[in-house]
């Protein structure tokens, strides 16, 4: 595969669903450039929001929730939950207990919590996810595949079994990050079909990780609901509102939201920090298709043009190799496993069809990166 750059943002095509045009700008970037005049791809507004609301929560019975919102404690859940009130909606927030939840991230999911909703924390058996994520790292260079496995499926089980009519999620990440299909960025739900295309679950459902240690009845939080007829209706608040992290980030922090004392992946101060082990699914993109959170932060902000192209490659060549340190000790004593066998791990999963090692300098490199002078 011949590595190119987007000339508009800094992603390379080997990021999934990325698409360089013979032009040079990639699927993402063009479709921001013709979004202004495209009806269906710019947010819907409030009074669309309203309409919705109406039609879908028509025979919704009064003493039933109006909407499920899923929500991590992050500026975006909160940002959603904020908007559900606004409308005056009841809302139950359901949030997959991460098994490293930071400091932040739990006085983050208190604040959410007062703002005045019922919230389950679900906690899945800590044994089975471990085995589980040790699993998916293992085999798929993915630690955060039970992570998503997790979001996509309790939200809708528990929707079905409460008859909640509406789910609410924030933004479409095909629309942030890109997208095979055009129609995937103007669908207004998310279903089945979405998850496995976008959801980073690798394509793959519960009961694909079955083995003797994960059986069946051990995934079923992480397993679709085969047996309701109870169909809840999903969609992304982003495609009424638009989306934009620096805004969910000041809306969330009037109403008590808190930002971290520094990036702990990435560019923002006030993302990924519920977790701390988010950034080990973000660092393995560096070794599958290289680029790191840092690239994909900063193509937002060239998008929304608070940021030059050139100032965004400076923040990377100044930045450098983007390494989680902390987070990756923490990750490894959670499973038991030597930073040796981590990295090995890794390792397995360096694309070598990008990455070519330069046997003088014992080190590897990316022979067309988007720096010509890149601290390697
Ligand atoms: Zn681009």
């Amino acid at each position: 595969m011949k590595l190119r750059w987007c000339k508009k943002c800094v992603l390379p095509n080997s990021r999934p669903n990325l698409i360089i045009d013979k032009f040079g700008i990639c699927n993402v970037c063009n479709l921001k450039l013709i979004s202004k005049n495209i009806k269906d791809i710019k947010p819907l507004g409030k009074k669309k929001f309203k309409q919705l609301i109406k039609k879908v929560l028509k025979d919704n019975p009064k003493n039933n929730y109006d909407c499920l919102v899923p929500v991590s404690g992050g500026k975006d859940s909160t940002w959603q939950v904020i908007k559900c009130l606004e409308n005056d909606l009841v809302p139950l927030a359901v949030t997959w207990k991460c098994p490293s939840r930071t400091e932040l991230g739990q006085k983050n999911l208190d604040n959410l919590i007062s703002l005045g909703v019922d919230h389950f924390d679900v906690t899945i058996n800590p044994k089975i996810e471990k085995k589980f994520i040790y699993k998916t790292f293992l085999e798929s260079g993915a630690a955060a595949i039970p992570m998503h496995l997790a979001i996509f499926n309790l939200s809708q089980r528990i929707a079905s079994n409460f008859k909640i009519p509406l789910i609410i999620w924030g933004e479409n990440s095909a629309k942030e990050y890109g997208f095979k299909k055009k129609t995937d960025v103007l669908k207004k739900n998310l279903d089945k079909k979405w998850v496995k295309s976008y959801g980073v679950t690798h394509s793959k459902i519960a009961e694909d990780w079955i083995d003797k240690k994960l059986k069946k009845k051990n995934l079923i939080l992480y397993s679709d609901n085969q047996n309701s007829n109870f169909k809840p209706y999903s969609i992304f608040l982003g495609d009424y509102f638009g989306w934009d992290p620096i805004r969910s980030f000041k809306v969330a922090k009037k109403k008590g939201f808190k930002s971290n004392k520094f990036a702990k992946t990435g560019l923002y101060d006030f993302a990924d920090i519920d977790d701390n082990f988010i950034s080990i699914h973000h660092f393995l993109k560096w070794h599958k298709f290289g680029f790191s959170r840092l690239f994909d932060n900063l193509s937002i902000e060239i998008r929304k043009k608070r940021i030059s192209r050139s100032k965004a490659i400076d923040i990377i060549r100044k930045k450098g190799l983007d390494i989680p340190k902390d987070d990756i000790k923490i990750f490894c004593k959670y499973l038991g496993i030597s930073h040796k066998h981590f990295f090995n791990i890794c390792e397995k999963f360096r694309n070598k069809n990008i990455w070519k090692y330069d046997t003088k300098e014992r080190k590897w490199k990316i022979p067309n990166f988007l720096i010509s002078n890149f601290n390697w």
